[in-house]
């Protein structure tokens, strides 16, 4: 067997190439390398160069990277990382040279960043997490975090712009941000009295375990303007497209949000993000999207009413999933055409079985083969049960605006506790003022004054390969019981039109049971916590 090391061809490296190259690259003889200690901008133009040459990379990084003054790296022997502002900043004039030279615009995916992006709005936080290929997101959690905590100056943290100058917005808000505070103690107090702790249980598990049930029971007055905190992990091009939508939105917050997005970006990944906005192609592209949204807008029939509960609707499905699905499946192991493969006769019971018979557990995928059976669901759930699942980046979904006019959930776990009347009156003197803010400075702005119980109207067109992989995960018992009802209805739905391909997806979890959700977990944090000592 000849071993990754023997196959490659050596790149006849002296050794001062060697002493240069080593800071930048994980090995210098094997074929298969990374890349370490390069500002992102030059990893990108490297790899632009690389393929449109018959160079090794090696060679492409000593002779035309690593010599060049104008490309800025740090040649510094001390082995200190190179500043990637100063170095991105040196090297401009040289990586537009080489981007125009070999690049397209897929090479904005070869550089990445992480931006923190603090004290935004609840509402704010979806529009820069409704984004798929590229960008990963990560916001804090109304699980873990008391978000009812007033900042420095004694105001409670919910976003305060000029556009939501109104009498009725902040004693609206203060009076949601005050009930979930008097709230918090005895809500707090009925979940440890109706979950004690159990023998053998840590002092720490169960007291994160039931401070997060109290958290789940009030997180739906939380309004959507509630300030949070997030962190965003994307490459070049789906930052470009993000800045550029950004700015397109009807929300003042967001288009400021656009610009510091834009100008911090252009500190680590300048060649990336450059025409966001520029005069020639993000500006022009912004302003379109605002013009397609309002063209739109003035053409959407006027609102109907709509259902008074939580609701999942299978709107579309393919009557011919299931032929489809085992065509797929035995497409790459064939020579027939797809047609042909289609009208032959087999068994699917025998194909699906072979396929996905043998999964044993979620984190066995779902193959390929299942995206040919597509669905369009219309799902009316509460924002917050909205937030957790608008995070599933494979499969379409565009939602409503927030409103008052589909109700709000009152969790049962509330009722249970005799608070089920402050919870409702916080809610409906919410919608009162919200729909005051709605008639004097619009719907969209309205949507800050929103809390999170309230429902809100969306659709989702998926294939069978992510509603396993989203029913199986978000049914899980520790999730909240708001999205798992959700995940749980769309599979039902699946179910009463494809019961056998629905039946391979064994590890959508259908209980019910009342239960302090993250009990097992924090549990199975303790084990693993003493196993490492602390
Ligand atoms: C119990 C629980 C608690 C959570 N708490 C929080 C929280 O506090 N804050 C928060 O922000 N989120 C939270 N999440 C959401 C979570 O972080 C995911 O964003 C969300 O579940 C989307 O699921 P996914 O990433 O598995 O897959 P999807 O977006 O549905 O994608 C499907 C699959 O495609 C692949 N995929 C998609 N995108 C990428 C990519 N960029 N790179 C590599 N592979 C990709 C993966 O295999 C993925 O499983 C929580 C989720 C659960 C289940």
């Amino acid at each position: 067997m000849v071993s990754g090391m023997e196959a490659t061809a050596p790149d006849a490296l002296n050794p001062t190439e060697r002493a240069l190259l080593e800071r930048y690259l994980t090995n210098l003889d094997g074929r298969v390398f990374a890349l370490r200690n390069l500002p992102e901008v030059v990893k990108g133009a490297l790899f632009s160069r690389y393929s449109r040459t018959e160079k090794s990379l090696r060679r492409v990084l000593l002779d035309e990277f690593l010599v060049d003054p104008d490309a800025g790296i740090s040649l510094d022997p001390t082995g200190s990382l190179p500043d990637e502002r100063i170095s991105s900043e040196r090297a401009e004039a040289f990586y537009q040279r080489v981007l125009v030279g070999y690049g397209d615009d897929s090479v904005a995916e070869l550089a990445g960043a992480h931006v923190a992006i603090e004290r935004v709005s609840t509402l704010a936080a979806k529009a820069l997490e409704d984004s798929r290929i590229g960008l990963s997101p990560l916001e804090k959690s109304t699980r873990y975090v008391r978000f009812d905590r007033p900042g420095p100056d004694g105001r409670f943290l919910y976003h305060r712009g000029e556009e939501l100058r109104h009498p009725a917005y902040e004693p609206a808000l203060d009076s949601l941000f005050r009930t979930f505070s008097e709230l918090l103690t005895p809500v707090l107090e009925h979940v440890r009295h109706r979950f004690p702790q159990h023998e053998g249980e840590g002092d720490r598990a169960w007291k994160s375990a039931t401070r997060a049930k109290a958290f789940d029971l009030l997180r739906g007055l939380l309004p959507a303007a509630t300030l949070t905190n997030l962190g965003l992990y994307g490459n070049g091009r789906a930052f470009e497209y993000l800045i550029t939508k950004s700015a397109a939105s009807e929300l003042p917050e967001v288009r400021a949000l656009s610009g510091e997005l834009q100008s911090e970006l252009a500190k680590v990944i300048p060649a990336f993000v450059r025409r966001a906005l520029d005069e020639r192609y993000g500006a022009p592209a912004a302003a379109r999207l605002e013009a397609v949204r309002r063209r739109l807008s003035m053409l959407a029939p006027p609102a109907s009413g709509g259902p008074q509960g939580p609701e999942v609707r299978l709107i579309e499905h393919d009557p011919q999933a299931e032929a489809k699905v085992v065509a797929a499946a035995l497409y790459p192991h064939s020579d027939l055409g797809w047609g042909e493969l289609r009208a032959v006769g087999v068994e699917p019971a025998r194909v699906l079985d072979a396929l996905l018979g043998d999964r044993a557990n979620r984190r066995h995928k779902a193959p390929r083969a299942l995206e040919q059976a597509v669905y369009t669901f219309e799902l009316s759930a509460n924002f917050a049960a909205y937030r957790d699942l608008q995070r599933h980046r494979m499969l379409t979904q565009d939602r409503q605006l927030l409103g008052t006019g589909l109700g709000y959930d009152l969790p049962a776990g509330l009722a249970e506790a005799g608070l089920a009347g402050r919870f409702a009156a916080a809610q409906e003197a919410a919608a009162r003022a919200q729909e005051r803010i709605s008639a004097d400075l619009g719907q969209s702005l309205a949507q800050y004054a929103v809390p999170l119980a309230y429902r809100l109207r969306w659709f989702v067109s998926a294939n069978l390969r992510e509603i396993f992989h989203l029913c199986e995960l978000r049914t899980t018992p520790e999730g909240h019981p708001d999205y798992r009802l959700a995940a749980q209805e769309m599979f039902r739905r699946v179910q009463e039109v494809h019961p056998r391909l629905a039946g391979y997806a064994r590890f959508v979890d259908f209980s019910q049971a009342d239960e302090l959700e993250r009990r097992s977990s924090e549990r199975r944090i303790d084990e693993k916590l003493a196993q490492l000592g602390g």
